[in-house]
């Protein structure tokens, strides 16, 4: 299954806008092959991001099996703690989709849970810590981020994601990354990891 060049240059079109935009992915079936596409009824822009916390998120009304937002180039290149617990806790989310200047992240959680406050707020904790980690490779917030495409340090992105796997394994939560370079090699099309 693959998000085609059409839709993933659009999704790039928005990245250069200060704002994220979110939008349930449904199946279709073009020349025999079965790819994600906009289910455009579900569009949502975000606010303008915030000088404080650099988000500018968007709210979906309802969530389909495949859901996918941008993180602006202003903002961070990797998912949020609120990102990632959400895949944990939706039984509606199969697969979620985050695309950013450094690549597509693509999240899965197999195992679903209910979580209370108190584990949430310990959870996004922990979880945090560990994306704080992204930063350390490189700098927060960077507009440049796209420069670095091409020399993107793949195994150190890597490693902070089986760290994630190894912390969420209750949820058999899966983190994969794709760069942009990998995405271009492939005439700009995004082909899904099925992980079940
Ligand atoms: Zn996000």
């Amino acid at each position: 299954m693959i998000i085609d060049d059409m839709s993933i240059n659009t999704l790039l079109y928005y990245l250069e806008h200060p704002y994220e935009v979110c939008v349930n992915m449904e199946k279709k079936l073009r020349n025999h092959e079965v790819f994600l596409d906009f289910d455009a009824e579900s569009w949502t822009n975000g606010s303008e991001l915030n000088d404080q916390t650099k988000r500018g998120s968007c709210k979906m009304k309802r969530y389909s099996d495949y859901i996918l937002h941008t993180h602006s180039i202003y903002s961070r290149a990797y998912p949020s703690s609120e990102d990632i617990l959400k895949v944990c806790k939706r039984k509606t989310i199969k697969y979620s989709f985050i695309v950013t200047s450094w690549g597509i992240w693509q999240l899965y959680a197999g195992n679903k849970s209910v979580l209370n406050s108190a584990d949430t707020s310990m959870y996004l904790e922990q979880i945090q810590k560990i994306i704080d980690k992204y930063d350390k490779i490189y700098p927060k917030y960077t507009a440049i981020n796209k420069i670095t495409m091409g020399s993107l340090k793949k195994k150190e992105l890597n490693s902070i994601s089986r760290l994630l796997e190894k912390k969420l394994s209750n949820f058999d939560f899966k983190i994969v990354f794709t760069s942009w370079k990998e995405i271009n090699k492939q005439n700009n099309n995004y082909e899904l990891t099925e992980i079940f």
